[in-house]
């Protein structure tokens, strides 16, 4: 039967409700689902960190599964065509920024499961100019992750400017980290990591980091760019003190503790920090094509659908090895 797992309001468990999919409307597709990946954003718009823009929502922007229903002017898809939603739910297409290749920093754009119900459910309805082809040689399960943790890692590698070859520095090892680091790898970057975690630094180590160390620990030698994946402004400015003389510190969250007051000497030498926003679907494209030739492995923690709640309870404790994802 079709149902969704649904937020009625912040800091409540959400609720499973049946929900018989709608046809889809002009311009939109409708998916029956496969898998959706449980993401830190769902965590902090479920608890409210990040206030919900429409309620009730259905959470989830990590969405894969086949295409059923195709709304009129939709004829890119075709039914049985497998399909990715991820986070960026449509844009304005007209302003500056949606001109210039820069969707991502839309001031119109909309998300999904923030503003418009996302992939915590067995059907999902997206815009079919945002909905995306997933390669052959990914099963849903193991795409999922990529949707949203892999291409934002992907953007955060752009944004950080680090060259093939490059000393690059991941704070935190968490699901995004974890397919960041091939693609680095992949590049030839030399891969240093700093994690609370021993677990986290011995996956790290399996997966080519030459080198690992805790909160607070320096790598060896300086980093030509660095990417941040705590929510930590304190794990920012640890960075940004390892880094190099004009080297950045790309940081990827959308929502961070605190900025820390530091001394201008440790921004001095043309280091930079630079947030990341979002993505465009032109980085989830490149993202998907080099994750099908790597290949990028994707680690996943299973839970059905309906399990949603304990999902993202073991993501906050921090109980989830590599990504969690919700099966229909
Ligand atoms: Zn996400
Ligand atoms: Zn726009």
């Amino acid at each position: 039967m079709a149902s969704a797992m649904v937020l009625r309001a912040p800091g409540q468990p959400l609720v499973d409700e049946p929900r018989q999919p709608a046809p889809p409307g002009p311009g939109q597709i409708l998916i029956e689902l496969g898998a959706c990946g449980v993401c830190r954003t769902d965590l902090q718009i479920s608890e409210g960190d990040l206030p919900p823009k429409h309620l009730p929502i259905v959470p989830g922007h990590q969405a894969v599964g086949r295409v059923v229903a195709v709304g009129t002017g939709a004829d890119r898809w075709k039914i049985g065509d497998r399909a990715g939603v991820a986070w960026l739910a449509g844009t304005c297409g007209v302003c500056d920024k949606c001109r210039s290749g820069r969707e991502n920093l839309c001031v119109r754009a909309t998300f999904t499961g923030w503003d418009v119900d996302g992939g915590y459910a067995t059907h999902l309805t997206a815009r079919a100019d945002f909905a995306l082809p997933i390669p052959d040689g990914f099963d849903d399960v193991a795409a999922a992750p990529l949707l949203c943790g892999g291409v934002i890692g992907y953007r955060s590698l752009g944004r950080s400017g680090i060259q093939p070859g490059g000393r690059l520095g991941l704070y935190g090892f968490g699901a995004s980290a974890l397919i960041t680091i091939q693609v680095a790898r992949h590049w030839g970057c030399r891969v240093f990591v700093v994690t609370r975690s021993k677990a986290e630094q011995e996956r790290a180590r399996l997966l080519g980091a030459e080198w690992t160390g805790g909160l607070g620990e320096r790598p060896p030698e300086p980093l030509d760019a660095a990417i941040t994946f705590a929510p930590s402004g304190d794990v920012v400015r640890s960075a940004l003190q390892a880094v190099d003389r004009g080297a950045t510190v790309a940081i990827n969250a959308i929502h961070l503790d605190r900025m820390p007051e530091f001394p201008y000497q440790e921004l001095w030498w043309e280091r930079r920090l630079a947030s990341v926003a979002n993505f465009t679907r032109q980085d989830a494209a490149e993202l998907l094509r080099l994750a099908a030739e790597i290949p990028i492995r994707t680690e996943v923690d299973r839970y059905p659908l309906g399990e949603a709640n304990r999902a993202l309870a073991a993501l906050r404790d921090g109980a989830v090895k590599g990504a969690a994802v919700l099966l229909p």
